[in-house]
Order: C-alpha cells, then sequence, then structure tokens
C-alpha cells in the first residue's frame, strides 16, 4: 500500500543561483496545460496502484505561485483516505513513541511549499479548502544582505507578515526553511536569522547547510575562487542551531531537521524509513517495491507525453534488497531514533563507526553521535 504521495510544480518566478532542481518560469497558460497533465497522470496512478495516502507532499519549484483557482483544480481528486497514521515504527517500539503525533488533533498531513511574497488571502483560503494542514515556508534568511546574495524575491518582514496570514487562516502548523553557511554570513548573522525565526513560532524548522551543487552560478562562484566553503565555521554554525533551537523546544529529530514532540514531518519520515512513495509531475521520483523511476524533467514534454498516451517515466532502476537497506542504513543513522542494528550486515563496518566515536548503538538501535552528525554526509558515502 503507497501511503506517501509528491507531486512536483516546477513553476518559479526567478531561479535562484544555487538552485539545481528542475524548475522555470511560465505564463498562466503553461500552468493550465501541468494542471491538466497532473490531474491525467493522478487519474492513471490511481488505477495502477493500491493507494491509502497518508501524506501528501506538494513541493517545486513553487507550489504557492499557482493562482488559487488552478490549486483548487489540480487538489480537487486528491483525497487522503487513512483515517489514522500508521507507521509501524510508531506503535512497535519504544525509542519511537515520542514520534507519536500527540498534540494534533488531525493526524493526516499536507504539506505545501510556500514562498514568503506569494501568499494571498484568497489562495490561503483555497489551501485550506483543499485540506493543506501543514506549510513549509521558504524562508530560508531573515537577513536582508543573505536574502539577497540567494536571489530571493522577498524580504524579512515578508516571513512574519506571510506567517500571521497564515495563522488568520488557520495554519497552525508551520516548518520554516532556513540555510547556513551562506557567502558572507557570519555565526552572529546566522543566530540572529534563527532567533528572528523563533519569533514566528513555528513549529518546525528545516536548517541546511549550503551545498554548491554543478551546473549553478554559485557552483561556478565557487571554482573561480569568488566564494569559498569554511568547514570549520559551518560546523560552529551546526551547533550554534542545535542551541538555539534545543533551548526553544525544538527536538533534533534528524540531523537537519527540528520539531515540537508530535510536529516531526511524516512525510519526510516516510521517505527516511525507506517506505515507498509516488511523484507526480515534471522530474518526480518514485520508490515502489523493487522498482524506482523518475519522470522526464521537461515540462513541455510532460504534457505532450501525457496527452498522446504515453508513458512519462524514465530512468526506471531495479532496485533490490541490499540497496534499499543500504539506504534505510544512510537516512536512518541521520534521524534520532537511529536504525535498527540488524540492518548492518557488515559488523566491522559498524564497530568502526562506534570505536571512531561516531555512532552509538543502545536497544537494538545505531544512531550518530553528535561527533558522527557533523559528518553525516561523508558517513552516508560509506554505505553507497
Ligand atoms: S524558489 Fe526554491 S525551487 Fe525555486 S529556484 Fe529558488 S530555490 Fe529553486
Amino acid at each position: 500500500m503507497i501511503r506517501h504521495l509528491y507531486v512536483h510544480t516546477p513553476f518559479c518566478a526567478k531561479i535562484c543561483p544555487y538552485c539545481a532542481f528542475y524548475v522555470h518560469q511560465g505564463g498562466v497558460a503553461q500552468q493550465r496545460e501541468f494542471v491538466a497533465a497532473l490531474r491525467e497522470e493522478w487519474q492513471r496512478a490511481k488505477e495502477e496502484f493500491p493507494l491509502t495516502l497518508e501524506t501528501i507532499y506538494f513541493g517545486g519549484g513553487t507550489p504557492s505561485i499557482l493562482s488559487a483557482e488552478l490549486f483548487t483544480e489540480l487538489t480537487q481528486e486528491l483525497k487522503i483516505s487513512s483515517k489514522q497514521v500508521r507507521h509501524p515504527e510508531l506503535v512497535e517500539g519504544s525509542v519511537q513513541s515520542a514520534f507519536v503525533p500527540e498534540n494534533r488533533t488531525d493526524p493526516h498531513e499536507f504539506t505545501l511549499e510556500v514562498n514568503p511574497a506569494t501568499v494571498t488571502d484568497e489562495k490561503a483560503a483555497a489551501w485550506r479548502a483543499a485540506g493543506v494542514n501543514r506549510i513549509s515556508l521558504g524562508a530560508q534568511s531573515f537577513d536582508a544582505e543573505m536574502l539577497k546574495i540567494l536571489g530571493r524575491q522577498h524580504a524579512p518582514r515578508d516571513i512574519a507578515e506571510t506567517c500571521a496570514l497564515l495563522r488568520r487562516h488557520g495554519f497552525e502548523n508551520i516548518n520554516i526553511d532556513l540555510m547556513f553557511a551562506l557567502p558572507g554570513q557570519n555565526e552572529e548573522t546566522w543566530e540572529k536569522t534563527l532567533q528572528a525565526a523563533l519569533t514566528c513560532q513555528p513549529n518546525h524548522i528545516s536548517a541546511y547547510g549550503l551545498t554548491y551543487e554543478e551546473d549553478t552560478p554559485f557552483f561556478e562562484k565557487l571554482s573561480k575562487g569568488e566564494y569559498r566553503q569554511d568547514e570549520a565555521r559551518e560546523i560552529v554554525m551546526f551547533e550554534r542551531t542545535r542551541d538555539v533551537l534545543g533551548a526553544a523546544g525544538l527536538v533534533d529529530y534528524e540531523v537537519s531537521n527540528f520539531a515540537r514532540p508530535g510536529f516531526e514531518s511524516q512525510h519526510n519520515l516516510g521517505y527516511w524509513r525507506g517506505e515507498d512513495y509516488l511523484g507526480l509531475g515534471p522530474s518526480a521520483c518514485s520508490t515502489i517495491g523493487a522498482l524506482r523511476w523518475k519522470n522526464v524533467p521537461d515540462t513541455r514534454a510532460y504534457a505532450e507525453r501525457i496527452a498522446k498516451g504515453e508513458s512519462v517515466r524514465e530512468e526506471l532502476e531495479e532496485i533490490d534488497s541490499a540497496i534499499r537497506i543500504r539506504e534505510r542504513i544512510m537516512f536512518g543513522l541521520r534521524m534520532r531514533e537511529g536504525v535498527a542494528s540488524a540492518l548492518f550486515s557488515d559488523e566491522v563496518q559498524l564497530r568502526k563507526l562506534e570505536t571512531d566515536g561516531l555512532a552509538l548503538e543502545e536497544n537494538g538501535r545505531v544512531r550518530l553521535t553528535l561527533r558522527g552528525q557533523l559528518v553525516a554526509d561523508s558517513i552516508a558515502e560509506m554505505f553507497v
């Protein structure tokens, strides 16, 4: 049974110079084409797969760029049909009991990624009516200079105003996305951003260090020496993040994700726990059983193929259980709940992580120590 749905909306008002997602600008005509194609892809998927959706995640791109009318059209047939979140790990083990969403009146999760300054009362009302109950706000920084460097279109005050507008429409479950280790950023400005984010009273904060993705203007600047990476400073910022957010009651349930107990992202937990998910839209990935594929990363080709009744799937890959176990270890180690020790077939590798002080085995589960979290990406590479 597939419980998680991801929808990729490829449109952005402007392309940020660090972004490597499949995104582009597009007018209303192309957005209409996309919505019609996506609805058709959804109809096909419903016939093909057993679906009992518990989480829906609209990412991108900027899904909040769609008009209220188009968003309503896009979502009118998407339904979360189960009445309970039933992650097996939530009910089986004591380690995970802290993750039961006891503070939530509605256990279903329908997340929409929203960019500040793209929200209107009309759109927020349409999102509520469609069943959206979690907003992920792409704030990135509360520092005007940093936002300029990142090429973002909003100002710091837009973030607080957007939060206030969302709350007026009943959105209580709000995540704020932030980035650190930015060019020209220091520990003090990063801490100010964290404190400013907390004044918006989010239930969840995602804080990722900037990565320089190939084929982006940021990568080019790094290659030319205009930007420099400073690992030591990045570690200090990471530690500051844990301290500031921890003191505010946000628990680091994953290396880069912090939540009030009960407000962890159920959708992302699904990915990290290796559960199946269906992805719709251009460039969206799906993993179902032993198969993984990516949809064509071209909105025009995607819409044309759907209209002709053709498949939009590419890069079809068979993933055996060894790959799935490796991925569960890679993602599981990053979570506070860790990963079952039984998944490690290589005892030597596990003991080495322990003796190096990077991981800890407790009650049949393995998780990273603070030292391990600082080098989580390098540890993940050991399992690729
Ligand atoms: S708004 Fe987000 S998805 Fe769009 S270009 Fe910027 S970083 Fe990429």
